[in-house]
């Protein structure tokens, strides 16, 4: 099939195929991109996102680079598109702060109609990040903060794979195998970097098959429907030869003992006992639970079955907003999000200094291609140092100097922290378990000694 967007979303995007359409900072839509199905009285018909932005037929979006802004349109509200209203329901994404995104087949309302062509979205390609944010949830799901932290404990890199349980809503599933790609499978090719995902609900494991599906994932990540407690970790009764674990369960003990290297006693299984383990290995395991009497069982546990170097981590996330303050220089805010309640004068007092500045600097640079003075870049505004050549762009552009004043770069830069430390997410439960050594492999390795045994 197609490739991941979320692996190599290219440089435009495309049609059945998914993209996040931003409407601001913490409004984020998923959606599978439509084709137009034709036209009908001149108009495309097709799929339209309704925000309170403006609508945005899909064909509109289809094609586009990522990252473009799109402008809303005016879209026709007669009744045609309604034949396809059902199967159409079924792919319209409600947007959880309601402020009233849908996707609906060729309509808008009058309300839609009034704000059309004023309104824009950007649309971005999917990233673990923007998915954590906008996917629908069916659990408790792990966030950003606490899996780029794991990702890099459990050492999980390009093709690696990784065991986990349960998918859950599939946060963890799509950061994991963003990390372990390597390359999709050539022909009959098993590929190395690989997701091995266990989900005991039925319905949540039909719903994570049906998205690594719409997501391109199929090939990098089984999901398997199974109890891990009593049923374990192999895949068609083959082992996934994991070197990365995840487990995120209400239990995590009760797995444990089928994640060993050699069978454990009480474990049901007939023999030969096979471990999902990779053998020559170690293996690296995160186990993430909410409560601490989880996490001393979990340990307890840990230590009977030989797993070592065993700690417990807390991430506690905070959130720092680096802004550039714009006030009263008339830019186009976030969407009408507020001015911040940094001290107003000190910014007009700042934007006096630049503006003198500039001119100065002008003044100046003028001089310079009249031959007559030097330019030092330490006086030059702070836009023209970050953003130009040093000096030799000073000396040598012909354009005014305040034309490389990037918008974006207006405005003193500040910073502000959450007074509060977001609220407790879960504990972290590192563990390794050693690589297994064979009396040929100690041989071997002792053989490759310039002094010998
Ligand atoms: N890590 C997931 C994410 O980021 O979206 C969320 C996982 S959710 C908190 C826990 C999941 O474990 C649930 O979907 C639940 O059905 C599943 N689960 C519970 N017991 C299980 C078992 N014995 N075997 C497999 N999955 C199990």
């Amino acid at each position: 099939g197609a490739a991941s967007p979320f692996l190599e979303p290219g440089t435009r995007t495309s049609a059945n195929s998914l993209a996040i359409v931003h409407l601001s900072r913490d409004n984020l839509l998923p959606v599978i991109l439509q084709e137009s199905k034709g036209e009908v009285d001149g108009y495309a018909e097709g799929s339209v996102i309704n925000t309170r932005f403006g609508s945005f037929p899909h064909t509109t979006l289809i094609n586009q680079p990522w990252g473009a802004q799109v402008r809303a349109s005016i879209v026709d509200t007669g009744s045609r598109g309604r034949k396809r209203k059902l199967q159409d329901q079924e792919t319209a994404v409600e947007d959880s702060e309601g402020a009233g995104s849908t996707t609906t087949p060729g309509q808008a309302t009058p309300k839609d109609l009034e704000t059309a062509s004023s309104g824009f979205v950007h649309i971005l390609p999917p990233t673990p990040e923007v998915w954590t944010t906008s996917l629908p949830h069916r659990t408790q799901v792990v966030y950003t903060p606490d899996y780029s932290y794991i990702l890099h404990r459990i050492r999980a890199r390009p093709g690696m794979r990784i065991i986990e349980a349960g998918a859950g809503s599939g946060s963890f599933t799509h950061a994991s195998v963003r990390a372990v790609y390597s390359g999709y499978p050539k022909a009959d090719d098993d590929a190395r970097g690989k997701v091995f995902s266990f989900e005991f609900n039925e319905t949540r494991f039909h719903k994570m098959e049906a998205e690594v599906e719409a997501h391109g994932l199929k090939d990098l990540v089984k999901v398997s429907h199974r109890d891990v407690y009593n049923n374990g970790f192999l895949v068609d009764g083959k082992s996934p030869e994991a070197e990365c674990v995840f487990l995120d369960l209400p239990a995590p003990w009760k797995a444990l003992p089928h994640l060993s290297r050699s069978k454990p006693a009480g474990v049901e299984q007939d023999a030969p006992w096979v471990s999902p383990l990779r053998s020559d290995r170690t293996v690296h395991l995160c186990s993430f639970s909410p409560c601490i009497e989880q996490v001393t069982k979990t340990v307890e546990v840990m230590r009977q079955l030989g797993w070592m170097q065993i700690e417990m981590f807390e991430v506690s996330h905070k959130r720092v907003n680096v802004m550039r303050e714009r006030v009263g220089l008339n830019m186009p805010t976030d969407r009408g999000s507020n001015l911040s309640p940094y001290d107003v004068g000190e910014a007009v007092q700042r934007l006096r200094e630049v503006e003198s500045k500039s001119k100065e600097f002008h003044e100046r640079t003028q001089g310079v291609e009249n031959g007559e003075v030097d330019v030092d870049m330490d006086d030059a505004p702070e836009a023209q140092k970050t953003n130009g050549t040093p000096a030799k762009g000073a000396n040598e552009s012909k354009a005014p100097i305040s034309s490389s004043a990037k918008p974006y770069m207006m405005g003193r830069l500040i910073h502000r922290t959450e007074p509060e430390i977001k609220t407790h997410t879960s504990y972290l439960v590192f563990a390794v378990m050693p690589q297994e050594w064979t009396e040929e492999q100690e041989a071997a390795a002792f053989a490759q000694w310039p002094c010998g045994r």
